[in-house]
């Protein structure tokens, strides 16, 4: 009917899985109730056939004492009982009762097998003797003896029995009390089912801590086994190659990366020393170093050739550390392969190497071919400027001097070109000779005042006097930056004023660092365009070129030259208010022996120049 035996971890195991899919404690309960409910019919089943044949023992000892009638009446009582509880629990069993109806059931049965038992023994002992009533009072001890463990699980169905046997019993023996050896039955009876009620409860509240004890065993070993698993797959699922490692160096497990990464199967490497299967000839010197700085407990991250199975090498980013808590002293290996990171780089750096040569070229070819254009360009305006000299007629006159600022114009653009090509070319060395700061503003200034007066602008000059006289540098390219953004200014201003400016903003190891400005009052730029402009080619609005004329190039060369000064050019300004183009640049100070009465040669200070 069942099968005997019980609750073995495996069986409780079994019943957590099933229990629910709650975590901890409730699943815990589960589990426990789960198993109560198992065990109930279990030892139900178990013991059924027990009453037919303790009944036909007591009818066959009896038979002669007692009535047949009566005997025979209780017989059929008891073996229809069980027949009841066994058909109650052959139906029951492999159906999904709720607890509740299970449990219902079970206490029905049990009652109504104990009245059975109960009502007709109290009927009995009154027509038997005194050895025969013994004889039933110990039969029905065992049966309620052996409930003590068929009904455990369920305290009230073992109540239901005992009660239903006892109480009708007793009540009999009290009946017949008249003869003191029932009195002392009566009370026997009584002591003996207080007995069994308290060895009962104990019986029932020592299986729940069984039952719970053996459940969290198997609660936490289900936990770590569902632990070790996962632990497992995620080892398994790294994509990078992992290897572990004994002291010796033996390889001790590895992930289905490393057989990919390397070429060998799991099961060929364990056992293997890493030394031999992986490590190169040329690599065992750094290998063992590695190895000893590993065993020291540090963590090494290294870029490293490893060789495959099939003897080709592969680069490798092998990070190593010891395994922590391994009293076996084991160390964990991750490779990483950058074959394809080192293969992007490769071409990576082979476009940059091909984009710098075209760059080059493309740069000398530029100066090359600006200078061999200018060679011709300027005999062209020399002897311009010759026959300009000569007796002319009203249109030659302009027809010349057209030719001469048409060759001006593109001796500019010519003269930018050759200077940016320069610098693209890195061909652009800097001097480095003493030169007077205040004679070369005034100068740079000066050459422009023409072009200023024509538009009736005011220039000035602004150099305060405790600025350093002499300092060294590049004045040649100083001047060109100069000259080119005092040209902007006049070129983009209609009206007001434009301010050159040199101001000393400290000493530092005898260099002084000084701010060159040029401030105009002109059309200004946007703010979006105030980066943008210092990129070649770049003007800030395209009506410009058609309005200004320019190439665009101006202030991205002067950017560079300054860059190559150890400066920055920079620019402030607004739209229709003016701009304020500035960089500052460190330059040594030289000293100049001072003669008496030797006056500067050039005036300081606010200076207008035109
Ligand atoms: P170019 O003057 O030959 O066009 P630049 O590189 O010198 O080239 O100047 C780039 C652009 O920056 C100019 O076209 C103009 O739009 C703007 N810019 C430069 N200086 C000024 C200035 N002082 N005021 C307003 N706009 C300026």
């Amino acid at each position: 009917m069942s099968t005997p035996g019980g609750p073995g971890p495996s069986r409780l195991d079994a019943s957590l899985a099933r229990g629910s899919e709650a975590e901890g404690p409730e699943r815990l309960d589960a589990g426990v109730e789960h198993e109560l409910r198992a065990r109930l019919l279990r030892e139900s089943g178990l013991a059924l056939f027990g009453h037919p044949v303790l009944i036909a023992l007591i009818a066959a000892l009896a038979w002669s004492d007692a009535p047949h009638s009566v005997l025979l009446g209780w017989a059929v009582a008891v073996v229809l009982a069980t027949v009841i509880r066994a058909i109650w629990l052959r139906l029951v069993m492999g159906r999904s009762l709720t607890d509740r109806a299970l449990r219902q059931g079970v206490r029905l049965t049990v009652l109504l097998l104990g009245l059975a038992w109960g009502v007709g023994a109290a009927v009995v002992v009154r027509l038997m003797p005194i050895e025969d009533v013994a004889l039933v009072l110990v039969v029905l001890a065992g049966i309620v003896a052996g409930a003590l463990t068929t009904l455990t699980a369920d305290p009230p169905s073992f109540y239901a029995l005992l009660g239903s046997m006892v109480v009708p019993l007793f009540a009999s023996l009290i009946a017949s009390a008249h003869e003191r050896v029932y009195l002392v039955s009566a009370a026997v009876t009584a002591l003996f089912a207080v007995a069994m009620g308290l060895v009962y409860w104990k019986a029932h509240i020592a299986l729940l801590e069984h039952l719970a004890v053996m459940g969290r065993l198997a609660l936490s070993d289900a936990t770590a086994k569902r632990e070790r698993a996962f632990l497992d797959s995620v080892f398994q699922s790294v994509p990078d190659a992992i290897l572990v490692v004994d002291r010796e160096g033996r390889m001790r497990a590895a992930n289905p990366g490393f057989a990919t990464l390397f070429g060998y199967s799991v099961a060929e490497v364990v056992g293997q020393r890493i030394g031999e299967a992986l490590v190169p000839p040329q690599a065992r010197d750094a290998h063992l170093d590695l190895v000893r700085r590993v065993n020291a407990g540090e963590t090494v991250v290294a870029e490293v050739e490893r060789r495959r199975k099939d003897g080709q090498m592969v680069t490798v980013q092998l990070a190593a550390a010891p395994v922590v808590g391994h009293p076996g002293g084991a160390r964990l290996l991750v490779y990483t392969d950058l074959t394809a990171r080192k293969r992007a780089e490769e071409a990576m750096r082979q476009a940059r190497d091909l984009a710098e040569r075209t760059g080059r070229a493309r740069a000398a070819f530029l100066a090359n071919m600006s200078h061999e254009i200018r060679t011709p360009m300027n005999a062209v305006l020399g002897f311009v400027e010759l026959i300009l000299d000569t007796e002319l007629t009203t249109e030659q006159r302009r027809a010349l001097e057209l030719v001469r600022s048409s060759s001006e114009a593109l001796l500019t653009i010519l003269n930018d070109i050759l200077d940016y090509s320069k610098i693209e070319a890195e061909h652009l060395e800097l001097e480095s000779i003493p030169f007077d700061l205040s004679k070369l503003v005034h100068a740079t200034s000066s050459l422009l005042a023409v072009r200023a007066r024509e538009k009736h602008l005011e220039l000035l000059a602004d150099v305060p006097p405790d600025l350093p006289r002499m300092v060294r540098g590049d004045p040649t390219r100083i001047r060109q930056v100069l000259t080119n953004l005092i040209g902007n200014a006049i070129k983009f201003t209609e009206e007001g004023e434009v301010v050159v400016s040199i101001a000393g903003t400290g000493m530092e190891d005898g260099q002084a660092r000084l701010r060159f400005g040029v401030r105009d009052t002109g059309i200004g730029i946007a703010a979006e365009q105030l980066t943008t402009i210092f990129e070649e080619f770049t003007q800030a609005d395209a009506s410009m070129t058609r309005r200004y004329g320019g190439t665009g190039l101006g202030l991205a060369i002067s950017q560079k030259l300054v860059r190559l000064m150890g400066g920055e050019l920079a620019v402030t300004s607004a739209l229709g208010q003016g701009s304020d183009f500035y960089f500052t640049v460190a330059l040594p100070v030289e000293t100049v022996a001072a003669t008496p009465g030797s006056q500067p040669a050039v005036v300081v200070g606010r200076r207008v120049l035109v």
